[in-house]
């Protein structure tokens, strides 16, 4: 298997799987034959049954993973990742979480000041920089977590299913402000989450996957305009894309 990582300069395919596998130690087969591809301006989401490999996907999209067959290219060395649980140092404030990254990629005091700020700003948590984790809500911590990786200025940007814990409402909220954010700071998105209408909301093509090991099935791509109309939510276009995304789900998981 190989990994090709070139400049960060901006290619026609940022991030391309063929006949990825990935077989553990333990003998068990994640993935089998995956073939995918994430151009810029794509927002691209996978759905699949628990266990077939989505996260694993992730893993190796962005190098902590290697696959054990196939071939990976990532043109990109600006990847962004959050994770379900937003992983913040429960000690540092939310201005001190935002500037992690930068920290440990040795940036200035100054620098990293201001990148936190705008990216702070981004996430409209203004106000809340003095504020600790345990001070913040769900989707605050989750907020602070997006953030943090967007000091990276990401050209490709991982989501591990990072609005799975937040309740309807929240949800929904943050999936308005990640569009505005993946419109306003171009960068393109692959996430994982369970959910079918959040899926079908946020992509542009949204991938269905078998069970393990996990096997692309479907790929539909989402007519919606971008920036999405929050009301596409509740039309009858919207409903029936969600219907054949759940459909396809429960066939790959017979
Ligand atoms: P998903 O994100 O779709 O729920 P994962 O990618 O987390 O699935 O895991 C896919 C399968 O691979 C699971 O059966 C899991 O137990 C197994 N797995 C994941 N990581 C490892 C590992 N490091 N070693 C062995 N098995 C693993």
């Amino acid at each position: 298997m190989t990994i090709t990582a070139p400049s960060g300069t901006t290619t026609d395919t940022l991030l391309d799987f063929s006949d990825v596998a990935m077989r553990f130690d333990n003998g068990v087969t994640a993935l089998s034959g995956v073939d995918l591809q994430v151009r810029p301006g794509e927002f691209v989401t996978v759905v699949g049954p628990s266990g077939c490999g989505k996260s694993t996907l992730l893993r190796i999209a962005s190098g902590l993973e290697t696959a054990s067959e196939g071939t990976v290219s990532v043109a990109t060395k600006r990847i962004g990742y959050v994770f379900q649980d937003a992983t913040l140092l429960p000690w540092r404030t939310v201005q001190k979480n935002v500037e992690l990254l930068a920290e440990l990629n040795g940036r200035s005091k100054e620098e990293r000041r201001k990148d936190a700020e705008a990216a702070i700003e981004l996430v409209g948590l203004t106000g809340f920089e003095s504020s600790l984790p345990k001070q913040l809500s769900g989707g605050m911590r989750m907020r602070t977590s997006l953030a943090r990786s967007l000091t990276l200025d990401p050209e490709l940007f991982l989501f591990d299913e990072p609005f799975g814990a937040l309740d309807e409402i929240s949800r929904e909220r943050l999936n308005d402000e990640l569009l505005r954010i993946f419109i306003e700071q171009k960068f393109a998105g692959l996430f994982i989450t369970h959910s079918v209408s959040e899926a079908v909301y946020l992509s542009t093509r949204v991938v269905v996957m078998s069970g393990r090991p996990g096997r692309i099935v479907r790929t539909f791509d989402v007519p919606f305009p971008m920036p999405r109309d929050p009301e596409i939510r509740y039309s009858s276009e919207f409903a029936e894309l969600v219907g054949e995304v759940s459909h396809a789900l429960r066939e790959g998981h017979r």
